[in-house]
């Protein structure tokens, strides 16, 4: 999931591990994790545990109890940030207007 890391005078959105609650620090420690559904409605939405790649990730699987897939922690950010019209343009527009820091 993602939480909220109070650092300094900065409110920083972190993702925090849905199984053992330490922040995911780099993207390439973490995964995606969610049911593989074998019926797939049209607009049906699931929810997606963010998890450490390894123990926290079979702990996941476990925890959902079904058959499941997963994506890369980047991947599934960039897919993230495709489906909520972010593209490299408006991440530089964004960082114009709220600035370089990492909150
Ligand atoms: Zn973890």
């Amino acid at each position: 999931m993602i939480k909220i890391l109070f650092k300094d005078t900065l409110s920083c959105p972190v993702f925090s591990c849905d199984v053992c609650g330490d922040m995911i620090g780099d993207l390439s420690e973490g995964a995606a994790v969610f049911a593989d559904l074998p019926r797939r409605s049209e607009n049906m939405k699931i929810e997606v545990l963010h998890v450490h790649k390894g123990k926290c990730h079979e702990l996941a699987e476990q925890k959902i109890k079904q058959k499941c897939e997963w994506q890369p922690l980047g991947a599934h950010l960039y897919f993230l940030c495709a489906n909520t019209e972010v593209d490299g343009k408006q991440l530089e527009k964004l960082k114009r207007i709220h600035g370089t820091r990492t909150a």
